[in-house]
C-alpha cells in the first residue's frame, strides 16, 4: 500500500465558527453620534467579523456614511462592510462612488438597489437593479485587480425570507438571488423575519434553485414593540399576532417586555442556527444592550482573536 498523499488526507472535520456581524447606521445628530460610539466600543469587545454601515437610497447620506466607514477603519479594530444603493444613480456616478469606497481601503460592499422614490419614478439612464451594481463593482475590481494583489472585493446582497414588496412571488425572489449570485455576489444577508420557518424555507428554496452562497440571517432584537411595528411597515414583513401578544402581555413592565423580546430573539437565532445558518447579522439600531443580551444567551462558538488592549499591554 502506498503512503497517504496530501490528496488522500482527510479534510478537516472542525466546523467553521459562526460568523458574527452587526448593522449600524450613520448618526443624524451629535447626540446620536455619542450613543453610536458608545455602542461601537461595546460591540467591538465581542470581536465581530465585520460591521455593516447603511447607505441612504439615492446616496442621501453619502458623506456621513463614508465618514463612519473611515472612522471605523482608523479608530477601531472593526472591519466595515459598506452598504451601497444604486437607485437613481447613473453608471458614471456609481462608478465614482465605488472607486471612492475602494480608495478608502474598504474591501466589502453590500450591493443594494435601495427603496424606490415615493413617486416610483426611476431615471431611465440609472441602474435598475442590485444585479447591475454587482456587475459594475466586478468590472471596477477587474480594472484595479493589481492593486488588490488579485484579491477580491467581497460583495454581499439582500435576500428575502418573505416576498419582497414589489416582487410577484417568493419564487421570483429566489430567481433574483440566483441572478445576483451569477453576477458575482459572494454572500447574502436576509431582510428581517419573525418566524424561524421563514428563514429555513428561504434557504431550502434557494439551495434547490442552485444558490450556493452563504445566506446569513438578519436578526432584529425584538425588544421594542414600537420598532417592530415601524420596521414591519417599512419592510412589508408582518410579525405574527402571537408574537405581538407575547410582547404586549408585559404591559407597562419595560423590563418584562425586554425579557420576552430577548427570549423571542434567542429562539429565532437558535432556530436559524439549527437550520444551518453560517452566521448571525444583528440589526442593532445603533444600540448595543439588546444585541449583547441576545449574544450572551446564545454563547456562540467564536474564534479568539488577539485584542488590541492585550497587544498594547505586551509592548
Ligand atoms: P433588487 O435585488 O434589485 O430587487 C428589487 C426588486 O426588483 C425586487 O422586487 C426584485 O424581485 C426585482 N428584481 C431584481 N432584479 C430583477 C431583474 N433582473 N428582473 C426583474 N426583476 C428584478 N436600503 C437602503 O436604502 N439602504 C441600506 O443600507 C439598506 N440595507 C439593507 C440591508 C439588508 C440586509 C437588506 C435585506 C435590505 C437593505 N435595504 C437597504 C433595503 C433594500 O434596499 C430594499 O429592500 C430594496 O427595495 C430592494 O433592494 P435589493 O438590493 O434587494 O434590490
Amino acid at each position: 500500500m502506498s503512503p497517504p498523499t496530501l490528496i488522500d488526507a482527510p479534510t478537516s472535520t472542525t466546523t467553521a465558527p459562526v460568523a458574527l456581524s452587526y448593522e449600524l447606521f450613520p448618526p443624524r445628530s451629535d447626540a446620536a453620534a455619542v450613543t453610536l460610539w458608545n455602542t461601537i466600543r461595546e460591540l467591538e469587545c465581542t470581536n465581530p467579523d465585520y460591521v455593516s454601515v447603511t447607505y441612504g437610497a439615492g446616496g442621501s447620506n453619502h458623506a456621513k456614511a463614508l465618514d463612519l466607514v473611515d472612522r471605523l477603519q482608523l479608530e477601531t479594530t472593526l472591519r466595515p462592510l459598506a452598504h451601497l444603493t444604486c437607485v437613481g444613480g447613473t453608471p458614471e456616478e456609481l462608478n465614482a462612488v465605488v472607486n471612492e469606497i475602494l480608495d478608502r481601503g474598504v474591501r466589502g460592499i453590500l450591493a443594494l438597489r435601495g427603496d424606490r422614490p415615493r413617486d416610483g419614478a426611476l431615471p431611465a439612464n440609472g441602474l435598475q437593479y442590485a444585479q447591475d451594481l454587482i456587475e459594475l463593482i466586478r468590472r471596477i475590481e477587474l480594472r484595479r485587480s493589481a492593486q488588490f494583489a488579485a484579491g477580491k472585493v467581497a460583495i454581499g446582497v439582500a435576500a428575502y425570507p418573505m416576498k419582497h414588496p414589489e416582487s410577484p412571488s417568493e419564487g421570483h425572489d429566489v430567481e433574483v438571488l440566483l441572478a445576483k449570485q451569477r453576477s458575482g455576489a459572494d454572500f447574502a444577508i436576509t431582510q428581517v423575519f419573525f418566524e424561524p420557518e421563514q428563514y429555513s424555507s428561504l434557504v431550502h428554496r434557494a439551495r434547490r434553485a442552485g444558490v450556493t452562497i452563504p445566506i446569513i440571517p438578519g436578526i432584529m432584537p425584538l425588544t421594542s414593540l414600537r420598532r417592530i411595528l415601524k420596521l414591519s411597515e417599512l419592510s412589508g414583513v408582518a410579525p405574527s399576532a402571537a408574537l405581538l401578544d407575547r410582547i404586549r402581555s408585559a404591559g407597562d413592565d419595560v423590563a418584562g417586555a425586554r425579557r420576552i423580546g430577548v427570549e423571542a430573539t434567542v429562539g429565532l437565532a437558535e432556530a436559524a442556527l439549527a437550520a444551518g445558518a453560517p452566521g448571525l447579522h444583528l440589526y442593532t439600531f445603533n444600540e448595543h444592550e439588546s444585541a449583547l443580551e441576545v449574544l450572551s444567551r446564545l454563547n456562540l462558538p467564536r474564534p479568539s482573536r488577539p485584542s488590541l488592549a492585550a497587544h498594547h499591554r505586551a509592548r
